[in-house]
C-alpha cells in the first residue's frame, strides 16, 4: 500500500499542528489555505466587512481580532508540545505571559517553518467542494484518502434572532467586525452577550463611550458572576429592539442607544462539505466520535470544534489521535461501538441538563477528554502543571476579570516566562 494522502483544510493553528502530526505519523499531507498566509485568525485584518453584522458569507473576512487583543491564556499553557513559547521554541523569553496577537502570529509562523509545514501548504486555495468518493474523498476534484477539517469556527458571526432589529436606527455590528473603540467615543453603546469578548469589549468601550450597557444571561456563567465595573451598567437579556433602543426581558427600556455590539459568538459552518456528510444543528456538529471523527466515515475528522478549552494543545492531541487512527497505530473501535459510545455521551449530557448548543463546550472536562485521547495513542497523560495553571488562571479571570493579564501565576509550564 502506498502512503496515505490526507487533505488538511486551513492553515491556522489547528491546520498547522494537524499537518505536523500527520507528517510525523508518516502520512502524505496537502494543506489548503484560502489566504496568502498561515496563522489563521491571528492574522490581524484592519478591514471589516461592508455588512457590519457579518451575515453575508460571500464577503467573509476571516480575521476577528481587534487591535488591542492579548491572549486570554498564559503562553506556557497555550504552547504546542515540545515547542515552547520562548526562545527555545517559537517565542521570546521577554514576551509577556499573556502575549499580544502579533506575538501569537509570530509563534505560529515560526512553528510552520520549524516543523517543515510550509512546503505542504497550497496558499490562495479556497476549498469549495469536498465529496465522499468510493475509497476516500474528492477535494475540488482531487483524490485523497482522508480529510482533516481545520477551517476554524470564529468567522461566521451568530446574531440572535430577536424581534425588531430591522427597526433599530443606530449602528449594529458584530464583534467580528469590531477593531477599535474610537468610533464609539461619546456614544451610548449596548454590548450584547455576556461572553469573554463581551466583557473585554465592554471594558474597552467604557474608557471612551458616554455609557456602556452590558446585557446578557450571566448568572450561570462562573466567569461572569463576579463581574463588576463602575462605568458599565449590567442589564438582563434583550427581549426586543426598538427604533432608538431596546426593551429588556424584565420589561425595562433603554432609550437613546447609538450602537449595539453583538458579542454573541459564531456558527460552525462547513460550506464546502457535500450535503449529507455532516449535520449541524443548534450549533452542534452531530454524529462525531470523541468530538472529532465522523462516526460513519472514519477518514473524516474535525480538528478544534470544542470550546472553553486550551486550544493549541487540544488541537494537537486531536490531530495526533486522528493521525494514529489513520496509520492504524491503535485499533479504532467498530462503527457499532463508536455509535454506542456517542449515544451514551449524548444521553449523559442531556441528563445533566446541558443545552445542545453547549455540547462542544468542555471546560473542566477537557482534561479527561485529552487524557482519553492520549491513552489510546499510548501517550502520557497531561502533566500536573497543565491543569494547575489552567485552574489558577481561571480563578484570576473570575476574581479580576479586567486585570488578570498582569497577575502573577505560581504554576508554570516548561516555557521560560517572567
Ligand atoms: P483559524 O485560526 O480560524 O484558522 C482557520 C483557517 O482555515 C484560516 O486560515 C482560513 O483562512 C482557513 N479556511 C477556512 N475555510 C477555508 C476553505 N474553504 N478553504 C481553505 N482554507 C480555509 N486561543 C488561545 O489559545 N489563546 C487566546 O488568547 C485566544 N484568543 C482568542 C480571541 C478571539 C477573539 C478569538 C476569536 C479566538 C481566540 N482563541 C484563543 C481561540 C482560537 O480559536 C485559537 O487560538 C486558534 O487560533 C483557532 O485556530 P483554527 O486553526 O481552529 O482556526
Amino acid at each position: 500500500m502506498g502512503t496515505m494522502s490526507v487533505a488538511v483544510i486551513g492553515a491556522g493553528a489547528a491546520g498547522l499542528v494537524t499537518a505536523h502530526e500527520l507528517v510525523s505519523a508518516g502520512l502524505g499531507v496537502t494543506v489548503f489555505e484560502q489566504s496568502r498566509r498561515d496563522g489563521g485568525l491571528w492574522v490581524y485584518e484592519k478591514r471589516v466587512e461592508s455588512d457590519p453584522l457579518g451575515q453575508r458569507p460571500r464577503e467573509r473576512i476571516h480575521g476577528s481580532l481587534y487591535a488591542s487583543l492579548r491572549a486570554n491564556l498564559p503562553r506556557d499553557l497555550m504552547a504546542f508540545e515540545d515547542y515552547t513559547f520562548d526562545s527555545a521554541g517559537g517565542g521570546q523569553d521577554d514576551w509577556p505571559r499573556y502575549p499580544g496577537h502579533v506575538q501569537i502570529l509570530e509563534y505560529l509562523e515560526r512553528f510552520s517553518v520549524d516543523a517543515g509545514i510550509r512546503p505542504h501548504i497550497r496558499f490562495g486555495r479556497r476549498v469549495e467542494r469536498i465529496c465522499p468518493d468510493a475509497d476516500g474523498w474528492r477535494v475540488d476534484g482531487e483524490a485523497f484518502d482522508a480529510v482533516a477539517i481545520c477551517n476554524g469556527h470564529f468567522s461566521e458571526p451568530l446574531v440572535p434572532d430577536l424581534p425588531g432589529l430591522e427597526d433599530f436606527r443606530g449602528e449594529a455590528l458584530h464583534s467580528h467586525n469590531y477593531r477599535q473603540p474610537e468610533p464609539f467615543s461619546e456614544k451610548r453603546v449596548l454590548v450584547l452577550g455576556a461572553s469573554v469578548s463581551g466583557a473585554e469589549l465592554a471594558r474597552e468601550l467604557a474608557a471612551v463611550a458616554d455609557s456602556v450597557y452590558f446585557s446578557g444571561r450571566t448568572f450561570r456563567d462562573p466567569l461572569a458572576v463576579k463581574w463588576r465595573h463602575d462605568r458599565i451598567k449590567r442589564c438582563p437579556p434583550v427581549a426586543k429592539f426598538l427604533a432608538g433602543g431596546v426593551l429588556l426581558s424584565d420589561g425595562r427600556r433603554i432609550d437613546g442607544v447609538d450602537a449595539i455590539l453583538f458579542c454573541t459568538g459564531y456558527h460552525y459552518r462547513f460550506p464546502f462539505l457535500a450535503p449529507g456528510v455532516v449535520d449541524v444543528r443548534n450549533n452542534r456538529v452531530r454524529g462525531l466520535y470523541r468530538q472529532l471523527l465522523a462516526i460513519d466515515r472514519p477518514t473524516l475528522a474535525f480538528i478544534g470544534l470544542p470550546f472553553r478549552i486550551v486550544p493549541f494543545p487540544l488541537f494537537q492531541r486531536q490531530a495526533r489521535w486522528f493521525a494514529y487512527a489513520l496509520a492504524r497505530r491503535f485499533a479504532l473501535p467498530t462503527r457499532l461501538a463508536r455509535r454506542r459510545e456517542h449515544a451514551l455521551e449524548i444521553r449523559a449530557l442531556r441528563q445533566a441538563g446541558v443545552a445542545e448548543r453547549h455540547f462542544h463546550r468542555l471546560d473542566e472536562d477537557q482534561f479527561d477528554y485529552l487524557n482519553g485521547l492520549a491513552r489510546q495513542c499510548g501517550d502520557a497523560p497531561l502533566p500536573a502543571w497543565f491543569r494547575e495553571l489552567w485552574r489558577e488562571h481561571r480563578a484570576n479571570v473570575v476574581t479580576h476579570p479586567g486585570a488578570y493579564h498582569d497577575l502573577p501565576l505560581t504554576a508554570r509550564g516548561p516555557s521560560r516566562v517572567n
